[in-house]
């Protein structure tokens, strides 16, 4: 918790002076995601779950240009190389499988939305995942609508990529576990960044935007986010 501290107090500490030294454009922070859906099959499902996810992303002061790279997407097979600072999230059919015990012990209790591996120095990571069975499951279960359930769990992992830090929030879209009961409530706060990860996901956008650098695509710390 301590170090959570730490290391929030110093992000701030580095969005403001990278604010005091350029300029305030928050129209013009844009981040571009290739989107490969493997899974849903839904062309409408993942046009909804598109327009959630930007709306999710929209909080942290951030637009969002789609690259629909999925079969049947408007920008399939997106051939074009990736420009530095774009991310991609696939949709996955299932989580595959590791045969890890403690993933059997906790399927029970916690079902993984997705995933996003994070550098804890801070590097860029460019590729998160979400599960396409999980988010059926857990959005039959409470009653919501699958591709508003898909656009958060993706906008909660490209949230990790955004803010190139390890660690949830406490509350928000970046909270580390989504319960049943807060899913069936739905109350909008919970699907939208803090103001402190909205000034960090500035900093990196304006950070990127000034020195764009080659991306890696490896983390190290990785997501251990239940739902
Ligand atoms: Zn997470």
């Amino acid at each position: 918790m301590l170090q959570t501290l730490a290391r929030t107090a110093g992000a701030v500490t580095f969005a403001l002076a990278v604010l005091a030294a350029l300029p305030a454009r928050a129209d013009d922070l844009h981040v571009v995601i290739r989107l490969y859906d493997m899974a849903t099959g839904d062309a409408a499902g993942r046009a909804a779950a598109m327009r959630t996810a930007a709306d999710a992303i929209a909080s942290a002061g951030l637009r969002v240009t789609w690259r629909d790279c999925s079969r049947g997407g408007a920008a399939h097979p997106c051939r074009t190389v990736r420009d530095a600072g774009d991310l991609v999230v696939r949709v996955m059919p299932a989580r595959a499988a590791h045969g890890s015990v403690a993933a059997v012990a906790a399927e029970d209790a916690e079902v993984q939305l997705g995933f996003a591996p994070v550098d804890p120095a801070g590097g860029a990571t460019v590729i998160a995942t979400v599960y396409y069975d999980a988010v059926q499951q857990v959005a039959s279960r409470t009653g919501l609508r699958v591709p508003d359930l898909l656009g958060r769990a993706i906008a909660h992992e490209i949230g990790h990529l955004l803010l190139r830090a390890p660690g949830h929030g406490q509350s928000g879209l970046m909270r580390p576990l989504w319960t049943d009961d807060e899913l069936t409530q739905n109350r909008s706060g919970d699907w939208t960044f803090s103001e402190a990860e909205r000034r960090q996901v500035q900093a990196v956008a304006r950070e990127s935007a000034a020195s764009p650098t080659p991306s890696s695509a490896d983390g190290g710390d990785a997501e251990a986010a239940g739902r």
